[in-house]
């Protein structure tokens, strides 16, 4: 049988982490033959952690058998030890009057003792995916701050935003979402991120062939992906929570299993490819394999692809500007 993974997962008591838990607990993530070890971070306050044991008491109920040990925490330091995944969900919601840069600074606070923690106490080789938003900068944020861990393995979750895309492109052409490969998402997990579907495939045909309609590209498809999140509120009155808990187990166990070949989409550290400046976390088209992640090199970027790459890569440079002062030198 095989050694049972460490994973760790913040905000564990929150919605998010409700629709995440009983999955990765199921081996959805990690796959079924993987025993999982689940430690569990919560705000010490009170209320939080008995909201977690309620949870955990579900969890137990379920009788999973990969589910091997499962911890509750109130401090990073004991949450992160020896994890081999870390799934930071837990972050600080914008609220009322607040301004994106206390929003920002709130977070950067977060992600700078749970990056610290994870330097001092995690497995060496921790692969780490940031959910709580601003995603992109707070992966930013806890890579900087876990100076000995590789930075390569810190993440961002730009999943949800590519699985939108696929859903509508599937739905734009009449295809089924399995069929379509090839698609990507460039930048920030924000209304400004740019889905590319100018390489996607379906069924060995070029998407963009059959959809042929530019108008729809900005006016449509650019917006709808864009603004999904919003609309789902609107729509339910709560934000998304299963599809975004979804899209951290694709994320995750496309990075542990590997995507034979085919592309999926990442936030990672950028190493200077297509002219993004290094350590910016971004969203790119990357293949999987043996648990490390290469981007797809060579693409072609045309003018109006360009112009959504920089309004995104302006938006990310200005949060890390935001937070500049907080980070070691
Ligand atoms: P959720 O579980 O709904 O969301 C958690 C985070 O995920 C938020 O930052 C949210 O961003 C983000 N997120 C990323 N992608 C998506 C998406 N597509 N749809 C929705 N959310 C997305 O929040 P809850 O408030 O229910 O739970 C958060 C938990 O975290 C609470 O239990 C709280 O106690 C804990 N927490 C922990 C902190 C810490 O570790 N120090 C600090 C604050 C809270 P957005 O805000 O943009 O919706």
């Amino acid at each position: 049988a095989k050694t049972p993974l460490r994973v760790a997962v913040t905000g564990a008591a929150g919605q998010i982490g409700y629709a995440l838990l009983f999955r990765i607990a199921n081996g959805d993530m990690l796959g079924k033959d993987q025993p999982v070890i689940l430690q569990l971070l919560e705000i010490p306050d009170e209320k939080a952690q008995k909201a977690l044991k309620g949870v955990m008491m579900e969890i137990d109920d379920c009788a999973f058998p990969l589910l091997t040990e499962m911890t509750a925490h109130g401090d990073p330091l004991t949450a992160f030890k020896d994890v081999d995944y870390a799934v930071l969900v837990g972050a600080r919601p914008r609220g009322p009057g607040m301004e994106r840069k206390d929003l920002l600074e709130a977070n950067a606070q977060i992600f700078t003792a749970q990056g610290k923690a994870l330097d001092q106490v995690a497995s060496r080789n921790v692969k780490v995916l940031v959910v709580g938003n601003p995603a992109n900068t707070n992966a930013y944020i806890a890579m900087k701050s876990a100076p000995s861990l590789p930075a390569k393995n810190f993440t961002a979750m730009l999943r949800l935003d590519h699985n939108r895309a696929l859903s509508q492109v599937a739905a734009k052409t009449g295809t089924a979402v399995k069929d379509i490969e090839k698609l990507t998402v460039w930048g920030n997990h924000s209304p400004t991120m740019y889905a590319d579907y100018r390489f996607a495939t379906v069924n060995g045909k070029a998407v963009k062939d059959l959809i042929n309609d530019q108008e729809w590209n900005a006016n449509v498809f650019l917006p709808t992906v864009g603004k999904r999140g919003a609309a789902i509120i609107e729509a339910r009155g709560l934000s998304s929570a299963a599809s975004a808990a979804n899209a951290a187990i694709d994320h995750i166990h496309d990075w542990h299993v590997g995507t034979n070949g085919k592309w999926t989409t990442m936030g990672i550290p950028s190493d200077g490819s297509y002219g993004i400046p290094e350590g910016i976390v971004f969203g790119f088209p990357v293949t999987t394999e043996n648990g490390e992640y290469k981007i797809v090199q060579g693409l072609e970027i045309d003018a109006f692809s360009q112009e959504r790459i920089n309004l995104t890569l302006k938006e990310l440079t200005e949060e890390r500007e935001g937070v500049k002062h907080l980070l070691p030198a």
